[in-house]
């Protein structure tokens, strides 16, 4: 099937503006972003006069690195509405965060806010080659999370019609799919693994689905889950990035003709990357910290928000915008084993290099004595059939040789029959269970 790169004349003007054009347009922004913080946010201006800065200090987009951060400690601190900078009366809907520990993280949005982000999630549609015209099912949830209804006023602004799915009740996901035929899918990966599954189970191969496109994100996911999913599915895997705090998905969103990592849009949220422990600004290449102020957000500005993403800033290549590398991880997805940093999504890599493995995966943490130990649990792919113990031990014993070359960990690997691991039907996967007792 041909890749459908958006014509140039299909483009927004600013996509193909050249960089002095952006950085103009995000200045002007910026300043008017900064003020409405300042003048409605009495908790962003106090921490901006305990270090001595004022909105009048910035001249140029370097001096945004003067301003304090905002951590999701602030947000939990400010919980519900403190951040917000305009009275209730404005706000035309709330969002949440799951919030791994503790108060959910609440974002609020404005009509215009609501506005812009189904114009920036029907640009990223667009980047992903879905066109006007097309039906895209939406398998992501609905309700609270910014996924569902973020992806959904983004596919009708994007002139397409959009089968508000959500997730779970994947048998009837996949009969929905085959008898209305969508050109597109909007959900997580690993629940994406789920529904190729369930494909599988029915017999049905790519070539009989009818998805030329997946749009994935809310969760890391490397270059192993989209071959896996684009020959499962028969599909173009593209990356869609996102958080409530920013607005949602549609933060930044890769482009079909290059799958070279989210093109940020820009306009809207200006990034930065930082040193995690000295807070330093790095220079574009730089692997550090995802750092994001919003330009032109009214309920719920974010100045210098701090996202716990690690990543690094590229060059435009597709469109104008500057892109970000895939996610290697949340800072606090990490794990440390005996001392050495572990990401889940590096050991899935590992798993999806063996082609006898499925996708899923789980890892559990625990401590043995005084020492960390780190137990691989992953499956068999159906097609692989049903191995003895003396197979699987094969199997486990090359992964578990790989991961201590390649990451420096020792870990016992466990493999599993096809579907053992339960699925996450609703939300984002939960890959690692950490049972250490937890620091006093
Ligand atoms: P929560 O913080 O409860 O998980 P969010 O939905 O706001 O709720 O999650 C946003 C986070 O999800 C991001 O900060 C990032 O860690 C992760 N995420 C979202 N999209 C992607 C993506 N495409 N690749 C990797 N991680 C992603």
């Amino acid at each position: 099937m041909p890749v459908k790169t958006a014509r140039p004349e299909e483009l927004e003007p600013i996509e193909r503006a050249s960089r002095d054009e952006i950085a103009a347009l995000q200045l002007q922004r910026l300043c008017w972003s900064l003020r409405h913080s300042w003048d409605n946010v009495p908790a962003f201006r106090r921490k901006c006069e305990a270090q001595q800065v004022h909105p009048d200090d910035l001249r140029q987009l370097s001096d945004l690195a003067r301003f304090p951060f905002m951590t999701k400690d602030d947000l939990r601190e400010h919980y519900p509405f403190g951040l917000f900078a305009v009275p209730r009366e404005r706000l035309a809907r709330l969002h949440a965060s799951s919030g791994t520990t503790g108060k959910p993280v609440v974002a609020g949005y404005t009509a215009n806010d609501l506005d812009h982000w189904a114009q920036l999630v029907a640009r990223s549609l667009r980047a992903a080659g879905v066109r006007p015209g097309d039906m895209v099912h939406n398998a992501y949830g609905y309700g609270m999370f910014t996924g569902g209804l973020g992806a959904h006023y983004g596919i009708e602004r994007a002139g397409c019609c959009v089968v508000p799915m959500s997730g779970g009740q994947t048998e009837k996901q996949v009969q929905q799919i085959l008898d209305f035929r969508p050109d597109a899918i909007m959900v997580t990966p690993s629940y994406a693994l789920v529904i190729a599954e369930e494909f599988a189970r029915l017999g049905v191969g790519p070539d009989d689905i009818s998805l030329s496109v997946g749009i994935f994100g809310a969760e890391p996911w490397g270059e192993g889950m989209r071959a896996e999913l684009e020959r499962r599915l028969g599909i173009d895997a593209i990356d869609i990035y996102g958080l409530t705090e920013v607005i949602g998905p549609g933060v930044a969103n890769e482009c079909i003709e290059t799958k070279d990592g989210p093109v940020i849009w820009e306009d809207h949220f200006y990034p930065e990357i930082i040193d995690p422990v000295t807070g330093a600004v790095l220079a574009d290449g730089q692997e550090g910290e995802l750092v994001f102020t919003s330009l032109t957000k009214e309920a719920f500005p974010v100045i210098r928000f701090r996202t716990r993403d690690l990543t690094r800033l590229l060059p435009p290549t597709a469109r104008a915008f500057r892109r970000m590398g895939k996610i290697t991880g949340r800072s606090d997805d990490m794990l440390i084993i005996r001392g050495v940093n572990v990401f889940p999504t590096q050991i899935e890599e590992l798993i999806l290099g063996d082609p006898r493995l499925a996708g899923t995966y789980q890892l559990v943490v625990s401590r043995d004595a005084h020492l960390d130990a780190l137990e691989v649990r992953c499956e068999l792919q159906r097609e692989a059939g049903r191995m003895g113990a003396a197979g699987r031990a094969g199997v486990a014993g090359e992964l578990a040789q790989r991961i201590k070359t390649r990451i420096g960990v020792s870990a016992q690997v466990t493999v599993l029959d096809a579907d053992a691991i339960p699925r996450t039907l609703v939300g984002k996967a939960k890959r690692v269970i950490d049972e250490r007792p937890r620091p006093a």
